[in-house]
């Protein structure tokens, strides 16, 4: 018997987790030969959605779960569950039903076929706010432009994953996380399986315009200093043009003398030179912002609480932690 540990974030997902319960675990009753752990992770919810975890936890003995001392954001959400999970292999699933249970027996064929991992990967985008999907296409082109990394178009974090790459993932712990770069980033093969989006049909998405930009941000900065380069190479051009632009007006000016100086010009000069330069600034805070935060070394989460017993060494964030 192997052991699949399920990994589901919740953030505020009271009205949704007993529905979502009652329909994957019907599933993976019908799948013989493993035995399932559901590792639920409260993300600091301000909802019921601890005590209805607690209160599966105290009907059902594979319900494990980890409660945050505040809201940590998925990401930190899936490395703790990452973290705390055992299992031979791991399902990472949202708790809204918009990654469809159904696909775990299709994941679980994939894994006995010898694919380490085994992803969800959206064919359409239907349902969505048709401004997040011009943003979420843009923000694939240009990070596939600017990374050594592939992210696929439609990927999401649903997916089955083998110890081996579990551990590896586990390796990157680097406090802003973008967790789809990452599972890229440490390889091993893997197989993608299509499917149909679904629409939330309770509660709502945890994520603002605002957030999503930050995310895409996050993610092209954590994989890639190309935007570094482009700034030195913009001001290197910028530099050649503006010599070139020097010659110019020497010449003019010792061949025809002064004229009355440029108003127009010098204004476009200095307010497109001080755009270039307030951006060039801007990227390299990006990156300053983001040495600073991973100098404080300052754990990816705090448990508040949970019921794993987890034996092994006791990281930074698990001392943190009071078993119960
Ligand atoms: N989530 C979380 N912490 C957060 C935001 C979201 O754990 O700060 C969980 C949420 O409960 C859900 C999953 O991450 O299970 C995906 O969130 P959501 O449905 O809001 O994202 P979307 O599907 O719109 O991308
Ligand atoms: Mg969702």
């Amino acid at each position: 018997m192997h052991n699949i540990d399920i990994i589901v974030p919740c953030y505020n997902e009271a009205e949704v987790l007993n529905i979502f319960y009652d329909k994957t675990s019907k599933i993976v009753k019908e799948i013989n030969g493993y035995n399932f752990n559901f590792i639920f992770i409260d993300d600091g919810s301000k909802d019921d959605t601890i005590k209805i975890i607690k209160d599966l936890a105290s009907s059902y003995e594979n319900i494990k779960y980890i409660s945050f001392s505040r809201n940590f954001g998925k990401e930190a959400g899936m490395y703790a569950g990452l973290k705390y999970s055992t299992g031979e292999y791991v399902i990472i699933m949202d708790a809204d039903l918009q990654h469809p249970p159904s696909l775990i027996p299709i994941m679980i064929e994939g894994v006995e076929e010898g694919y380490d991992c085994v992803a969800a990967k959206r064919i359409n985008r239907k349902g969505e706010a048709p401004i997040r999907s011009l943003f979420s296409n843009f923000f694939y082109k240009l990070s596939n432009k600017l990374t050594d990394i592939k992210l696929v178009q439609g990927a999401v974090d649903y997916r089955i994953m083998n110890r081996t790459m579990v551990d590896a993932v586990l390796t990157l712990s680097e406090s802003q996380r973008f967790s789809k770069g990452i599972f890229e980033w440490v390889g091993f093969n893997k197989k993608w399986i299509p499917y149909e989006n679904v629409e939330r049909t309770v509660g709502t998405t945890k994520w603002s315009f605002k957030s999503l930009f930050k995310y895409a941000i996050d993610g092209i900065t954590s994989f890639s200093v190309t935007p570094l380069k482009l700034v030195t190479g913009f001001g290197f051009f910028i530099s050649i043009m503006a010599f070139i632009y020097i010659l110019i007006t020497l010449i003019q000016t010792l061949v025809f003398g002064i004229k009355v100086p440029g108003y127009v010009t010098t204004l476009c000069a200095v307010l497109f030179l001080g755009g270039i330069i307030e951006f060039s600034i801007g990227v390299l805070g990006e990156y300053i912002s983001n040495i600073y935060m991973e100098t404080k070394n300052r754990p990816i989460f705090i448990a508040r609480e949970t019921n794993i017993c987890k034996k092994g060494n006791i990281s930074k964030n698990e001392q943190n932690s009071k078993n119960n």
